[in-house]
């Protein structure tokens, strides 16, 4: 007999294991417990820059983007909680004719997902992000709805809604095995006795790979390296800037 049960259990406190406990509670399902071997926000999520941009070249994958967006619009007054959310615009810069096509069709695509996308010439690029060099540029890409926010605090945020929705999210738990019957997970091991449940859900992000190969399956997730510089706070910087893409100097 496992030691406790649930309808749902979610592997993982991130803000994609967070963000399905929230949605599973809210819709009204009863009995979703969440496992975290260390604590909320411990993974991936913490290092985030936090840039939330909506257009992807799935049309499905942009309009759950869009619902994040809505999402972030409600959730300090729903959970009480801040998450630092800046509706600022993104600005994706195209430094070459090459880019600045594709930038133009990206335009089409994100009119036909019904999200607002407008073409701008350097200059206007410039009067919203004043330190950009203009020279060799051809234009800009602006979506007004685009923009960034704190993804621990988001994280935090979105967990309080899930509790208060009825959700227990339970830190210091980390799943070791899985044991499988019939083809279907009939117990999940972990650090603090075992769980049977109707639905299970890896949201482990890149440990998904090893926790994946337990079952026998092979999740192409893995660590990249990926650089970041972090300032001191300058003086005088303007507060709502957009948050800016420069594709040709892989850069944001
Ligand atoms: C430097 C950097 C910058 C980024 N910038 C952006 C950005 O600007 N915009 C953007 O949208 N995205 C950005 N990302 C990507 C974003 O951070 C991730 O897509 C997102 O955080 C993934 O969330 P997750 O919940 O899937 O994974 P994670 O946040 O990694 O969560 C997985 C959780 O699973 C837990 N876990 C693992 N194994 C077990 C186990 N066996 N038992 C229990 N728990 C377990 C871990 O402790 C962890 O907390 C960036 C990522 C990095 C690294």
């Amino acid at each position: 007999m496992p030691d406790h049960s649930a309808k749902h259990l979610i592997i993982g406190g991130g803000i994609i294991g967070c963000s399905i406990a929230y949605h599973l509670a809210k819709s009204g399902e009863k009995d979703v417990v969440l496992l975290e071997k260390a604590a909320l926000t411990e993974g991936a999520t913490w290092h985030a820059a936090g840039l939330v941009g909506q257009l992807r070249s799935s049309r499905n994958t942009t309009r759950m983007l869009q619902r994040s967006v809505a999402m972030y619009d409600r959730l300090e007054d729903e959970t009480g909680l801040a998450c630092d959310w800046k509706k600022t615009g993104s600005l994706r810069l195209a430094a070459s004719k090459d880019r600045m096509l594709e930038t133009r069709r990206l335009a089409t695509m994100a009119r036909s997902f019904d999200l607002e996308m407008n073409i701008i010439s350097p200059d206007e690029a410039r009067s919203l992000f004043p330190y950009i060099n203009i020279t060799g540029l051809e234009g800009a890409a602006f979506i007004p709805s685009d923009g960034h926010v704190d993804p621990a605090s988001l994280c935090q945020s979105i967990a309080a809604g899930a509790r208060l929705h009825g959700a227990t999210l339970k830190q210091g738990v980390e799943v070791l095995d899985f044991t499988v019957v019939g083809g279907r997970i009939a117990a999940v091991t972990t650090t603090k006795g075992t769980y049977e449940a109707e639905t299970i859900t890896l949201a482990t992000g890149m440990w998904s790979r090893e926790l994946g190969a337990k079952l026998g399956l092979t999740i192409p997730a893995c660590a990249i390296e990926h650089q970041y510089i972090v300032t001191e706070p300058i003086a005088d910087f303007p507060d709502g800037l957009p948050t800016l893409r420069d594709p040709d100097r892989l850069v944001y």
